[in-house]
């Protein structure tokens, strides 16, 4: 009998960072520095995934996060499909469920998974053989985003571990914010929220961070800076008096983020609202932005989960 050496990341799914160790995470970014420097070589190819069927499936809206994980596979040799599926007038579960059964049948071997309710990635993995990747589930998660953000802040830091990190605006309504409070606080760093209370999720205390009402002294001393859209696709009713007056009390201009450390850095998921979450200025200051920065971690970590998770399943070339 031989002996199966153990993977470096012992998961046949990736669905959130609630389920990984601070050495998975680890492992991920080490495998995503390598790509960092094959996707800025003139060849971008490997081989590792060849023979591999990888779906993008996604149920919502998506620009940046479909075309990173579609290059991502494409680098690695994968044959990757782009499935985008509009809610029709059928139940949701039984849409999810069908497409699922459907999709298993084809054998792929990896899928990519976007939909707009919660844990519904989840229950697709159960009926599937591939492995699957949570690319944005409801106000769930979104562990690809959270990685991408960390090695960022890694490069850009030269640590991941006790840095002051201000996530800031709505929390409430972004699976960006949840994936990254789980992801910072495991790597113990110490991690404030600064959003108005209409905009925190009822459950803020389970994650152990600092929860603060005034972006002046939700910044200071900060050492990374994360804005957040306002999801209003996400929001019935109300929870902000209008734009204008959000944007004084809590958009990010240069004014409030002097508060931060002068060498603080400042993120954003994308897609962005400016003037609303933050001012044009500070999105486009080279000096603080590493907003372009982060869609370019993001082929990378996402190439590095493709290749670990096929690793442990066995199919890597
Ligand atoms: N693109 C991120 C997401 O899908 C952030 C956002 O949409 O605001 O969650």
């Amino acid at each position: 009998m031989t002996d199966t050496p153990t993977p470096r990341l012992p998961h046949r799914h990736l669905l959130g960072i609630e389920q990984l160790s601070p050495a998975d995470v680890t492992a991920i970014l080490d495998r995503a520095e390598d790509y960092v420097a094959l996707n800025r070589a003139r060849d971008k190819k490997k081989s590792t995934l060849r023979g591999l069927t990888q779906i993008n499936l996604f149920f919502e809206n998506s620009t940046r996060t479909q075309a990173s994980f579609e290059i991502a596979g494409k680098r690695l040799g994968a044959d990757v499909m782009n499935m985008s599926v509009r809610t029709s007038s059928m139940s949701k579960g039984e849409t999810l469920l069908d497409t699922a059964a459907t999709l298993n049948a084809m054998h792929p071997d990896l899928i990519v998974v976007r939909h707009q309710h919660s844990g519904a990635v989840a229950l697709l993995a159960q009926k599937v053989d591939a492995s699957v990747i949570n690319a944005g589930d409801g106000r769930h998660e979104h562990p690809t985003q959270a990685l991408l953000d960390a090695l960022t802040i890694r490069r850009r830091k030269g640590r991941l571990h006790r840095l002051t990190v201000a996530i800031c605006g709505d929390v409430a309504h972004s699976r960006v914010a949840r994936s990254n409070m789980i992801l910072l606080g495991m790597m113990e760093n110490r991690v404030r929220v600064v959003s108005p209370p209409t905009l925190l999720p009822p459950e803020i205390d389970r994650y152990g961070v600092e929860v603060f009402h005034d972006m002046e002294k939700g910044l200071e001393g900060a050492d990374v800076v994360m804005m957040l859209r306002l999801q209003q696709e996400r929001m019935e009713g109300a929870f902000v008096p209008s734009q204008r007056e959000y944007f004084h009390r809590f958009g990010l201009d240069h004014r409030k983020l002097a508060c931060a450390k002068p060498d603080a850095i400042v993120m954003h998921p994308g897609p962005m609202n400016r003037g609303v979450e933050i001012d044009a200025l500070v999105a486009d200051d080279p000096e603080r932005s590493v907003i372009g920065e982060q869609v370019e971690m993001g082929v990378a970590v996402r190439m590095a989960v493709l290749e670990l998770l096929a690793e442990a399943q066995g199919t890597a070339a």
